[in-house]
């Protein structure tokens, strides 16, 4: 998850947050405290903006220690993220191979792959294998380009699109049957696959 200020979104998104640096402590745990409740029992595109939002405030509550300072009662079905003590709120994207469930307070590991249960585990491996050999088609070296590169490049973001609908209509129901709440990100950079690309209606 990104946090250095060094390119022009990452600018954009410390701008935005100065929104949640003006809440005192009490003020922002509330908020947040709040807000999970209204995020819980659900899968949750990372585009949608009460997510956005959210994220923006837990930047600012991780910065200070918010959930250690005890202000607020959280809601019952969030248990501790091993990774900061946070409530346990993770994002679900292809680099689930490499870095499980990311958590939304700190960035780092708060479900590792090797926890979730083994039958879910198959079927997430078996998304996000393919996925991960589809997306490499984006990175292809000049060399490795065929005359025809603008067609496969067109192939593989339909098939992206079409994977990650099953992500948010197949995986995120499962992984809701062991989470509190989900999120999962509903596009592709590499293969320009946008948020309004993916159709949970299809
Ligand atoms: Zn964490």
């Amino acid at each position: 998850m990104k946090r250095p200020h060094e390119n022009p979104s990452d600018r954009l998104w410390v701008e935005y947050s100065q929104a949640f640096k003006t809440f005192d402590d009490l003020t922002l745990a509330r908020w947040m405290s709040q807000t999970l409740g209204q995020l819980e029992g659900h899968a949750w595109r990372l585009s949608h903006p009460l997510v956005a939002t959210y994220r923006l405030a837990a930047s600012v509550g991780h910065e200070r220690e918010i959930w250690h300072k005890r202000l607020v009662t959280i809601p019952s079905s969030y248990t501790e993220a091993p990774c900061c003590r946070s409530p346990l709120l993770v994002l679900f994207n292809s680099e689930i191979l490499e870095s499980g469930l990311r958590c939304h307070h700190c960035g780092g590991t708060a479900v590792p792959l090797e926890d979730i249960p083994a039958p879910l585990r198959r079927t997430i491996i078996n998304w996000a294998a393919p996925y991960a050999l589809n997306n490499e088609i984006a990175h292809w070296s000049d060399e490795d380009q065929p005359d025809n590169y603008d067609e496969i490049l067109d192939e593989a973001a339909e098939k992206a699109k079409d994977s990650l609908v099953d992500a948010g209509q197949i995986l995120m129901p499962k992984l809701l049957n062991f989470l509190p709440t989900v999120t999962w990100e509903d596009q592709d950079y590499c293969l320009d696959v946008q948020p309004e690309d993916i159709d949970l209606r299809s």
